[in-house]
């Protein structure tokens, strides 16, 4: 296992195990299988990985309460645990973090961060207090480091960097979101701060080891015997401000290949690097619908649908999974993908051809499934 120099002496492991994907039972995110979950973390540590991170809400609650279970046959100074102030769970934050020592039953955490903050949730933050509370629970022990998980734009991150001296960032960090979002950005912003980078969601959701086949063939060319995933976990590893990668492991396939990937350690080439960029616009082009917003189609729609903006959210849908689908519920129902009657009339006005009605059917179908949650 690789690992990296922290501060104060502390060297963590440049792998991370992401405890929200745990195995479960019956299908049921509240209830975490702990005899398989069990088996995932024992393999991690026997690995060699040291960092353990979980947050408030996960595996609806429960995942902190397995975390703090799990590692306890363990000596408390031979692993690190990271966990969230998860604002929408519960935006009392001294009641949210007496909860969570009482969940782990540890005395302190290592890693605390703010949860998935964006640009519009850094007033709240600011507003409630909660970087004040944690600061004061670092001041008196209870928290080591300080930091945050971000999913916004690079204006609110640097305004973030303003607000706290940070111990370290979590951003979202893979070679789809480097090259064609602003990860490389966001990456080269925290360098120049000196703040070390906590990377979440390498294979972008899952999606990076599981790619098209004209995107898989571009990997395959340039790196023929390992896996995609293990592709995607070199291109993040590769980057020296790198501190650790977490991966959300439910199986212990995965973390052997990501063991195996963190201790071979071998370096991501020049031409490994352009395939990268290559991958990153194949799968791109290969899973989305190539709407290029002319509204030909808007006319002639006899439900007066945004067809445009409701297939760029289709888009955002197949790189980033369904949640990217939650901004439709704000419509009005008749705006929404369900009001499509399926006449075809934009089809026939689209120059691209596009299958308009069975990408709303898709949506509809998801988004009611959300709403009956
Ligand atoms: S198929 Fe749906 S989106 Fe297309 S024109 Fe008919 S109602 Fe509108
Ligand atoms: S006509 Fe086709 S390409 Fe143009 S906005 Fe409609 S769906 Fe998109």
């Amino acid at each position: 296992m690789q690992y990296k120099d922290f501060k104060d002496g502390i060297r963590l492991s440049r792998l991370g195990l992401g405890n929200m994907r745990l195995p479960v039972i019956d299908g049921d995110q509240g209830k975490i299988d702990y005899e398989k979950a069990q088996a995932i973390v024992d393999a991690c540590y026997e690995g060699g990985v040291n960092y353990f991170d979980t947050a408030f809400n996960y595996h609806n609650g429960t995942s902190e309460i397995f975390v703090g279970k799990a590692l306890s046959k363990y000596p408390r100074d031979s692993y690190y645990v990271a966990t969230k102030y998860n604002y929408m769970a519960n935006p009392d934050p001294v009641d949210e973090f007496t909860k969570q020592l009482e969940k782990l039953q540890m005395d302190h955490v290592d890693f605390y961060l703010l949860h998935g903050l964006r640009d519009e949730m850094i007033d709240t933050m600011v507003n409630i207090g909660a970087i004040d509370y944690f600061k004061k629970q670092k001041a008196e022990g209870k928290i080591r480091y300080f930091g945050f998980s971000y999913h916004g734009t690079v204006a609110g991150l640097e305004r973030l960097l303003t607000l706290n001296d940070w111990d370290f960032v979590q951003i979202q960090l893979n070679y789809y979101d480097w090259f064609l979002e602003t990860a490389k950005a966001q990456y080269d912003l925290l360098t120049e701060h000196n703040i070390p980078v906590v990377v979440m969601e390498p294979a972008h959701g899952g999606m990076l080891a599981n790619l098209s086949e004209p995107a898989a063939e571009k990997v395959r060319a340039v790196s023929p015997d390992g896996s995609l995933a293990s592709f995607a976990m070199r291109f993040v590893q590769s980057l020296p401000n790198v501190q650790v990668v977490l991966s959300g492991m439910s199986e212990l396939s995965q973390v052997l290949d990501n063991v195996k990937t963190f201790s071979d350690a071998v370096p991501f080439s020049e031409e490994e690097c352009k395939a990268a960029e290559e991958t990153a616009k194949t799968q791109k082009e290969t899973v989305t619908l190539p709407c290029t917003a002319c509204h030909y189609c808007c006319p002639d729609c006899p439900k007066q649908l945004d067809i445009p903006e409701l297939l760029s959210a289709y888009n955002a849908f197949r790189i980033g999974g369904p949640f990217s689908l939650m901004r439709l519920l704000q419509l009005p129902e008749e705006k929404q993908p369900g009001a499509c009657i399926g006449c075809g009339s934009c089809t026939r006005h689209c120059p691209q051809e596009i299958d308009v009605p069975s990408a709303m059917k898709e949506m509809a179908e998801i988004l009611e499934k959300m709403k009956n949650r």
